[in-house]
């Protein structure tokens, strides 16, 4: 379960923040998965809900998904990736491509709920 670290460290994140902003109670935190990463959202809720203290024993986690992009390196095309396992750039089938967008989780917003 990979899920377990960098819901840790989106937690720590967030924390951080908070006290920085002087945020507490009922805070809102968005989270983006990319859809090129393994990371389950599920796992993800259920670690943050598990982990969740202090400042933050009372936030709600809110998930979405960032579909992956690739740019190919020989025609510098953009593309977004319908299938993880199709990494071609679709306009000249180049297999020299680099994941641009989608690989990260990342954390988008704190907001007071
Ligand atoms: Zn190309």
């Amino acid at each position: 379960m990979h899920e377990l670290g960098v819901t840790k460290t989106l937690l720590l994140t967030a924390e951080k923040e908070c006290v920085k902003r002087g945020l507490s109670g009922k805070i809102r935190v968005k989270v983006t998965i990319g859809a090129l990463t393994t990371y389950k959202e599920q796992a993800i809720s259920s670690y943050f809900e598990a982990l969740k203290k202090g400042i933050l024993k009372d936030a709600t986690l809110k998930v979405g998904v960032e579909q992956g992009a690739i740019q190919c390196r020989s025609c510098g095309m953009v593309s977004l990736v319908k299938d993880p396992y199709m990494m071609f750039c679709p306009s000249c089938d180049s297999p020299e491509t680099e994941i641009i967008k989608g690989r990260d989780v990342v954390l988008n917003s704190l907001e007071k709920s």
